[in-house]
């Protein structure tokens, strides 16, 4: 007796195999059977008619563990048909804390985290928070990273002074107890205070850890924009000295000026391959990004957090200090601003501000008192929102983007937050839309990868950068995580004007056996478990196996 079977579907297995016709039984929350199963009894036997059933999605890329504690459905995700989530990225993880900078972390981490999903900040360790995450219920699988900038702002806050030996101890220390605990690698967001203060040297101190548990390093880079190929050149050497598999994150080129030189980086990283450096990007099908407004301030305007920024935004000489080096910054800072303009940055929340939700930053200024004056005016509305906002960032380009995402060494991410409709604000529209815009465009539409491909770089891939090998696969004995989706419908409708929309065509989403989505709509079924490293069927990561069945350009029907 199974518990469910699903008849009568085209079975995708993740592996980039092409779909064979077929049932697929579970039992136990796991994958019991896939082959015809004729009349075999089962509590529950859904007709698939002939739709696509596939692994459930690994998002390697986001921001879920922020707000899990309030939104612990993550329907927003979950609804797109994802059921593996890794967070805790771009050095941003909600653990470890510490009882001495415990206000300090909350202010490094609260302008990401949506105050309707603020918590009591209770927990210390990586493990409490995770105890937490369970005691909850969660609706899809969560997998932790710790965050660099977590682990410097426990023990210095925001000093910008290099680590001390004893300091740089005992973050290693709080490294070793979190992957101890579970998890799965450490994240680095190299342009967030405290990360933009730290060296190479410390860098490499903390990846000496990751070393000994074969985790992974990935990376939100010092720069994305005139310093791409030295970012990337700098995370590939990480990778050959201290030999930790290396991911780049949200991996893009900003700015206009800088356009092109994806195709660079991905050859440094296929040639970096070639001498046995474990590395592999993620990418966002969408040419905007999205991050809190405090990233378009130079690093020294931000040292002592938030609250030393708003001080100098009421300082006339820092404010003088501030507008030299955004208007002739030396590629020595990611210079945002000055890539792309105030017309390409739209404000997405704002709680102080709300109407200016929706508005570019050009037309806030435009509408301001000092508009002849453009960055005076600037400075006044980051103190109006009380630099507590975000925005999405228009700065790339379309066909580089396409290039990107359809790359072998590339896993397709959200980089997103857990939102709601209720929450309101104009989130970036991948909260609601990455994959099935990912499977629309690429796959289903403009036929650049096949089906069964770009479902493997939204599945098995990604599974197996953090050595999950019992996930992201339709197999026998694999965790029953499936998607159940129609391929003439499925699309996304979120956009950046009407961010909060679901996707059609996600008929069914299986979490752990059970069934988290039903015809679109999330079933509170809180199936979700917290994943640990070391409690997993898991693989040491070494060396991803990059398979490529089906030519990468206009290939199979
Ligand atoms: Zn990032």
């Amino acid at each position: 007796m199974y518990d469910l079977v699903i008849r009568n579907a085209w079975v995708y297995d993740g592996a980039g195999n092409p779909p064979v016709k077929g049932d697929v039984a579970v039992r136990d929350g796991k994958i019991a059977s896939i082959r015809h199963l004729g009349k075999e009894a089962a509590l529950r036997s859904i007709d698939a008619g002939g739709l696509a059933l596939s692994p459930g999605f690994v998002d390697l890329h986001n921001h879920l563990d922020m707000a899990v504690l309030g939104l612990p459905f993550m329907d927003s995700h979950t609804t797109q048909g994802v059921t593996t989530s890794l967070t805790g990225n771009c050095g941003l993880s909600m653990a470890p804390l510490a009882d001495a900078t415990r206000d300090l972390a909350r202010r490094y981490l609260s302008p990401f985290i949506p105050s309707a999903a603020e918590s009591d900040w209770k927990w210390n360790s990586f493990g409490d928070f995770t105890r937490r995450i369970e005691d909850v219920g969660i609706g899809h699988n969560l997998a932790g990273l710790v965050g660099q900038g977590s682990v410097r702002v426990a023990v210095k806050g925001f000093d910008p002074s290099p680590a001390s030996e004893s300091e740089m101890e005992a973050m290693k220390n709080l490294l070793r107890e979190s992957l101890e605990e579970g998890a799965f690698g450490l994240s680095s967001g190299l342009i967030y205070p405290p990360g933009s203060f730290t060296e190479d040297r410390e860098l490499e101190e903390l990846a000496s850890v990751l070393t000994e548990y074969g985790a992974l390093y990935s990376t939100h880079m010092r720069n994305e924009g005139g310093v791409l190929i030295e970012s990337v050149e700098a995370a590939l050497e990480l990778g050959r000295k201290c030999r930790v598999p290396v991911e780049i994150s949200h991996h893009k080129a900003t700015g206009r000026r800088n356009w092109g030189k994806l195709h660079r980086t991905l050859h440094m990283m296929e040639l970096a391959r070639e001498e046995g450096i474990d590395v592999c990007c993620d990418i966002y099908p969408y040419t905007a990004g999205s991050t809190t407004i405090s990233a378009l301030l130079p690093p020294f305007a931000l040292e002592g957090g938030l609250e030393g920024a708003l001080k100098r935004l009421t300082e006339p000489e820092a404010r003088q200090q501030m507008k030299q080096e955004l208007q002739n910054s030396r590629g020595d800072w990611e210079n945002t601003l000055g890539n792309v303009g105030f017309e390409n940055i739209l404000i997405c929340s704002s709680p102080e501000k709300t109407a200016s939700q929706g508005k570019t930053l050009k037309e806030l200024i435009d509408e301001h008192p000092q508009k002849d004056s453009p960055y005076e005016a600037f400075f006044d509305i980051l103190l109006d929102m009380r630099c507590d906002a975000t925005m999405a960032i228009f700065s790339m380009d379309e066909e580089e983007m396409e290039y990107g995402v359809t790359h072998p060494l590339s896993s397709i991410v959200s980089d997103a937050w857990a939102t709601s409709p209720a929450l309101g604000g104009r989130p970036h529209p991948r909260a609601y839309g990455t994959f099935p815009r990912f499977l629309r465009r690429f796959a289903l539409d403009a036929r650049r990868l096949s089906l069964e491909n770009a479902i493997r770089k939204i599945t098995s891939l990604p599974a197996s950068r953090i050595g999950l090998s019992d996930r992201g696969l339709v197999k026998k004995g694999c965790w029953a995580d499936l998607v159940l989706f129609d391929p003439k419908a499925l699309r996304d409708r979120a956009t950046y004007a009407d961010p909060h929309q679901y996707p059609e065509g996600i008929e069914m989403v299986l979490v752990n056996g059970c069934i988290a989505v039903e015809r679109g709509s999330v079933r509170e079924s809180k199936a979700g478990r917290v994943l640990r490293r070391g409690q997993e069927e898991c693989k040491l990561v070494k060396n991803t196996t990059l398979i490529d069945k089906t030519p990468l350009h206009g290939a199979r029907p």
